[in-house]
């Protein structure tokens, strides 16, 4: 069954912080009455029958302690994956370096990985202002360590040189932004690992973001490219929602719409 774990972590970003605000009001925005709770695949994915909240991570999101914080999101993602064989965590953030720590126990249970990750930036430096767990490097992490055997990057469009040549290197297969729609390349087999960065959306439809990179993604694309995935989806997070920058709670909403839709993904699986 899905299981959502917030983790409140933004001491990785690089620019501002405050996605460590986001679950409780992607919480929020998801139990809000103003719409009902079932995903257009018609599918009542707010059931208590079909959701479990395990709430959200107790971390210390300092510079000094950010080891600790990274095994703790390790530990309890792992945890969660042994008590349900068939559970499907979905872990809300949080900056993206929070995918790192993640993926290490999906990678131990799950060997033939793909990870679908849509975001406007590949997130493949190598380090970034001295910092290798950086919101902009988890990608690098995650290919060096062999934790998924394919990465698909959707929405990209801020490609320079060394991330062409990272992406090269690690094999990972790009479809930048000009060039949707990527249905085809959706069609995985095996198990399926979605990494949603929020900034993937246009700055139009979803501002509460600390990037924002104009020439997104609409909602529409990117929930029928969600739709498009083929392989069981496994897990996944939603991260980058960063509260302080949204206009009246719109992107919290645009967040929830997305959760609802993995999870409407998800319980095609069971
Ligand atoms: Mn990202
Ligand atoms: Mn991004």
């Amino acid at each position: 069954m899905p299981t959502i774990l917030g983790i409140p972590l933004d001491i990785n970003s690089s620019y501002l912080r405050g996605p460590s605000r986001a679950p409780a009001k992607i919480r929020e925005a998801f139990r809000c009455t103003a719409s009902n709770g079932w995903s257009e695949s018609g599918v009542d994915v707010s059931s208590p029958d079909g959701l479990l909240d395990a709430g959200d991570l107790n971390l210390a999101n300092s510079k000094e302690k950010v080891g600790e914080d990274f095994a703790e999101i390790e530990r309890t993602v792992g945890a969660l994956l042994d008590k349900d064989r068939e559970g499907q965590p979905i872990l809300l953030g949080g900056d993206h370096s929070i995918t790192y720590p993640i993926l290490k126990p999906f990678a131990q249970r799950y060997p033939a990985l793909t990870i679908i990750h849509f975001d406007a930036h590949s997130d493949l430096y190598d380090e970034f202002e001295g910092n290798r767990i950086s919101h902009a490097c988890p990608f690098a992490r995650i290919m060096e360590d062999r934790l998924a055997c394919r990465l698909v990057q959707i929405g990209i469009r801020t490609l320079n040189q060394h991330q062409r040549e990272q992406a090269e290197k690690f094999g990972v297969e790009i479809v930048q932004m000009r060039d949707l729609p990527a249905y085809k390349q959706l069609k995985v087999r095996g198990p399926v690992y979605i990494s949603f960065d929020m900034d993937a959306l246009d700055p139009a439809f979803a501002p509460g973001i600390s990037h924002r990179e104009p020439g997104g993604m609409t909602v529409r694309e990117a929930i029928a490219h969600l739709h498009a995935i083929e392989g069981a989806i496994v897990g996944a997070d939603i991260v980058e929602y960063n509260p302080a920058r949204d206009v009246a709670g719109m992107t919290a909403t645009v967040a929830a719409k997305i959760l609802k839709e993995i999870l409407g993904k998800m319980s095609a699986r069971r």
